[in-house]
């Protein structure tokens, strides 16, 4: 089975019920950059495909940075003047600042106030905030909530550790023909966040899910790990096998119903950027097109000057551009079935076009092969019917020199590469081309 078979064959309805179930089933644990709950998630999508899980010592160095202490929280409260509790972890795990110092204290509002964090301008909401390098605590709360707090004496009592202890992500390796490989990476630390990032963690273990089951020419290599510090202790520990990556992807914000948006590679015309406008520019749908800067997500670390992988990025709605991004509002309910299917057929059709772009040698080079001849040419001249179909035959024998791929045949052409690549299998069942790898010049 091909991944044109295989997306022929989809049921998207239920591909997005299932992804949208995952989303939903790992929304409640509490994720950080390490901790028992990045270890459940890693069990969850583990439960899914085969998953290979590991640990990287608290103390490591990893590059310029070092592997921080494992974080890991039980409980959270804060209880006002009248020992009303009015924060509990319980509610959300989004009310304690991710990386807090266990605390245990008694304060005036006015000495807890610069630990609380609040959204005045969405005040039912409550936000993610992070301290993993800074030790601190803090709680997030809702503005109204926050506004609603009286003079006093308030106790708060957060129940975590911050231990020596490890890192945890997990990567899966699907072989193909080729020793070249296909990146696929997404960040697993985000707690109760759907869109930001468990849509694109639902997205990419059911891409590895179902390309487990086709003919693969690439090697894929899917990685789940925590922003920043965890892509950067993969680099670190997988620098060795880097040259085999050809073209890569990192997933995030796969799940709002927003339009699609491609964020370029560093060199900005890589074969992963053409193959990935070519899908969008062929979709009929609006998208977005972004340069490459060096913030966002790990396609930061890609595309690091050292490293300096083809590595783009391919969300919906990205990072910060959508009101309830990093607070409790980015919920299951954000992220549709639908948007899901799409974002995970999107990366297919990509990925078929890179297993797809191969480069040819037209083995009748001398003016035009006869098609009539070969069956490969309408019979009655003159009609529209049909010609594209030509068409897309024409400018493969033209274009097919060596030097050539078939994504430059698409782009010059306009035909669109699926037209392109059956038109490129009809002309090798006619045996008017041959691989140019293999092929004797004409
Ligand atoms: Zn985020």
């Amino acid at each position: 089975m091909t991944i044109r078979d295989l997306l022929a064959a989809a049921d998207a309805k239920a591909v997005g019920a299932a992804m949208h179930a995952m989303v939903v089933e790992l929304y409640p644990l509490c994720r950080s950059i390490t901790g028992d709950g990045l270890r459940q998630t890693l069990a969850g999508i583990a439960r899914r495909i085969p998953l290979a899980i590991h640990e990287v010592p608290t103390g490591t160095r990893v590059f310029d940075w070092t592997i921080p202490k494992e974080w890991n929280v039980r409980a959270a409260t804060l209880k006002d003047p009248r020992g009303s509790v009015v924060v509990d972890f319980k509610d959300s795990n989004l009310h304690v600042v991710s990386y807090s110092t266990p605390v245990e204290a008694r304060l005036s509002l006015a000495a807890l106030r610069p630990h609380l964090h609040s959204l005045p301008e969405h005040p039912d909401w409550v936000p993610y905030r992070t301290t993993y390098y800074k030790e601190d605590w803090g709680l997030c709360l809702s503005h109204r909530q926050l506004e609603a707090l009286e003079d006093g004496e308030y106790e708060v009592r957060i129940d975590a550790t911050l231990a020596p202890g490890s890192l945890s992500y997990g990567e899966l390796f699907l072989p193909g023909a080729s020793e070249d490989e296909i990146l696929v990476s997404c960040h697993v630390c985000h707690p109760s966040l759907a869109n930001d990032n468990l849509a694109g963690v639902a997205v990419v273990t059911a891409l590895a899910e179902r390309l487990a089951t086709v003919a693969r020419r690439y090697s894929y290599r899917f990685v789940f790990a925590p922003g920043t510090i965890g892509a950067i202790a993969w680099l670190a520990r997988n620098e060795a096998g880097l040259g085999r990556i050809k073209h890569g992807l990192v997933a995030a914000c796969l799940g709002d119903p927003g339009p699609m948006t491609y964020k370029r590679t560093r060199a900005g015309a890589a074969t992963i950027d053409r193959a990935v406008l070519s899908v969008l520019g062929n979709s009929g749908e609006a998208f977005e097109v972004l340069d490459f800067v060096p913030f966002g997500y790990d396609e930061r670390q890609f595309n690091s000057p050292g490293i300096a992988l083809a590595v783009g990025s391919l969300t919906r709605t990205p990072h910060g551009r959508y009101p309830e991004y990093h607070t409790s509002a980015d919920n299951p309910d954000l992220v549709t079935p639908e948007a899901l299917a799409d974002s995970w057929s999107k990366y297919l059709q990509v990925f078929e076009i890179l297993e797809g772009n191969e480069t040819y040698i037209n083995l009748s080079p001398k003016g035009e092969p006869q098609l009539g001849r070969r069956g490969l040419y309408r019979a009655v001249g003159g009609g529209g019917e049909g010609r594209e179909k030509e068409l897309a035959l024409l400018w493969v024998l033209n274009l097919s020199d060596g030097r050539h791929s078939l994504l430059d045949v698409a782009e010059r052409s306009r035909l669109g590469f699926a037209a392109i690549r059956a038109a490129a299998d009809l002309l090798l069942e006619a045996e008017l081309l041959a691989p140019a790898s293999s092929a004797a010049t004409p």
